[in-house]
């Protein structure tokens, strides 16, 4: 017989605590927000204004009529990571095994997270140079690790400063992650920046998780890949996929290189927790990385074109802006108008119905600027200045 209980637990307490304690997204908040307000010029979400490259699409349609719908290896399919890795050592200079040293996931999200809950311990701590990507912190503290912010600053251009980040460092220190071009600051690492970053990694016997998914996006120089130094594959792990470069964010591919005993255990979490990133997806990304090179080119271009638009238009109506080095988006100074960001970002819905996202959503050192996407036409990014500017005004 099954006896009655006294009093109900509420549902509430069935949920992890480090799952209840985690913050919601400061963007999704804010974005919740933008879609209960009719008529909004949004420069908020992260992604390619771009339609995924004709080429791309005409292959999905073709490998649906031939019916390739199974799951494919655990690994990703082998045609793919083969390419995937001539591609890498032709644009990077990097050279990854196609049969040990590659994974491919679910987006770089996937990416991020099997990494760290491949290497995480209890109480593990991972340095995260902030402002930064929304997810790093909580997929730190969801694989039971715990996040230390260093921050990054304006004043420096936003650029990673050492004796900070050694500040940071305690003997449990495990991992360090890096984003670059960076969301939100569009800041990157110079070839200098990346050979100290080693030479820190390896005083302190760390791991360095490197975000590149904006790598194709980069508009001053060429990007300069941290695992192509010598010496740093054996602690680098290289984060990156097809979301933003080649505007397929709704295919949800990406990839993680490193040393194969690394990716060895991930995929262990990978084949339990998912199996094999999407078959149509992995198909139609070999026509993307075999033919889509004038593709990326343009819509680089016509993201160079928007970004020269936006960071003078900023700065013409008095918010500080940098010329961001990579990605897609300005991160604009807002403390001269007294504001704080969460506070700019609302009044400016309200009153001018312009969405951007508050600098706080990107971490504490985000107080005090805002973050806009150039992934947007010119037309929109003219309209949301606009409106910008008759906010300042008033
Ligand atoms: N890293 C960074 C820095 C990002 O901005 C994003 C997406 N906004 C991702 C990773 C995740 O990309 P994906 O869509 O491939 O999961």
């Amino acid at each position: 017989m099954i006896m009655k209980t006294e009093s109900v637990p509420k549902v509430s307490s069935k949920i992890a605590r480090r799952v209840a304690e985690l913050p919601p997204s400061g963007i999704r908040k804010f974005f919740d927000l933008v879609l209960a307000t009719e008529g909004v010029v949004s420069l908020g979400v992260g992604e390619p204004d771009f339609t995924t490259p004709r080429a791309v699409r005409d292959e999905a349609i073709s490998i649906l009529e031939l019916g390739k719908t199974s799951y494919t290896s655990n690994f990703g399919l082998r045609e793919l990571r083969v390419e995937l890795a001539q591609w890498l050592e032709r644009q990077y200079g990097l050279r990854y095994d196609p049969d040990t040293e590659i994974l491919i996931t679910v987006g770089g999200s996937e990416a991020l997270d099997v990494a760290l809950r491949a290497l995480l311990e209890p109480g593990d701590e991972v340095l995260v140079l902030e402002p930064c990507f929304v997810s790093y912190a909580p997929l730190v503290v969801l694989a039971g690790g715990t996040p230390r912010y260093v921050p990054t600053y304006q004043e420096e251009g936003f650029r990673v400063n050492f004796d900070r980040l050694r500040e940071a460092v305690t003997p449990r220190t495990k991992a360090v992650v890096v984003n670059y071009p960076n969301n939100p600051t569009g800041a990157t690492l110079r070839e200098d920046d990346l050979r100290k970053l080693l030479a820190f990694a390896t005083e302190y016997d760390l791991i360095i998780l490197s975000d590149e998914i904006y790598a194709e996006l980069t508009y001053e120089g060429r990007h300069c890949s941290l695992g192509a130094l010598p010496d740093a594959k054996e602690r680098t792990l290289l984060v990156s996929g097809f979301s933003k470069a080649f505007a397929m964010t709704g295919w949800w591919l990406g990839y993680l290189c490193g040393p194969s005993e690394m990716i060895s255990a991930m995929l262990k979490i990978h084949q339990y927790a998912i199996m094999c990133a999407p078959t149509i997806s992995q198909y139609a990304a070999i026509v993307a990385l075999r033919g889509c090179e004038a593709d990326v080119a343009a819509m680089r271009e016509e993201y160079r074109r928007r970004r020269d638009f936006i960071v003078k238009a900023f700065n013409e109506i008095g918010l500080r802006t940098l010329l961001p080095e990579g990605a897609f988006y300005v991160f604009a100074n807002i403390r001269d108008t007294g504001l704080n960001s969460e506070e700019f970002c609302t009044q400016l819905l309200q009153s001018q119905k312009v969405a951007i996202v508050p600098g706080t959503a990107f971490g504490p050192s985000g107080e005090g600027f805002v973050r806009a996407s150039y992934a947007a036409s010119l037309e929109r990014l003219e309209k949301a200045v606009e409106g910008i500017a008759r906010f300042l005004k008033k």
